[in-house]
């Protein structure tokens, strides 16, 4: 029977062996410096609090393998970058859908500056007595030139022109609202 300590002691002072064993301790600490310097680094892309990426950071200084699984765990869910990209694309459906009109008779796609329906001829449109701009029958006020309009001035015709005595019959009988599509 070989004495157990005197083979230890062999295999502990080989050069090769003490020289693997310090290999794989700079190797295991270099991983160690990583792990807590990609949680820095990946916190810091997910959140804009200046001291959180820091306190995961030392969560894994301490915790190690396991504070880097909670971080993994606990982690916002998207990148700062990811988010901002959701929203402009989010926004940019939203202006898409928006410049979705149809006529609110015939259902057909007009245009945001149609003044009638090319389709059915409903009215869809109507001029500023004001300043002459396109605006939609259901404004009670302009948006271009700030005209607050009473019901007895919606007496709009060809060429915008505000005719001398209000009609008030005629603007209700015409202010058909246009539709818009919403898509959920
Ligand atoms: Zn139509
Ligand atoms: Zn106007």
């Amino acid at each position: 029977m070989p004495d157990l300590g005197v083979i230890w002691t062999q295999i502990t002072s080989n050069a090769l062996v003490q020289f693997s064993v310090r290999l794989v301790v700079v190797y295991v600490f270099f991983l160690y410096l990583a792990m807590v310097f990609w949680t820095v680094r990946d916190a810091q892309q997910r959140t804009e609090n200046p001291i959180m990426p820091y306190l995961a950071g030392l969560m894994v200084v301490v915790l190690n393998l396991l504070g880097l699984f909670l971080y993994l765990i606990v982690r916002p869910r998207e990148t700062l970058a990811e988010a901002y990209e959701r929203q402009l694309a989010e926004e940019s459906l939203l202006a898409e859908a928006e410049q979705r009109v149809v006529c609110p008779t015939c259902h057909e796609r007009v245009q945001e500056d149609y003044v009638l329906c090319p389709t059915c001829r409903t009215k869809l449109k109507r001029m500023c007595p004001s300043c002459a701009k396109l605006i939609r029958p259901e404004w009670s006020i302009c948006p271009y030139c700030a005209k607050d309009f009473d019901e007895r001035d919606w007496t709009v015709h060809a060429g915008g022109r505000v005719a001398a005595s209000g009609k008030a019959a005629t603007a209700t009988a015409s202010r058909e609202p246009t539709e818009r599509i919403t898509t959920t």
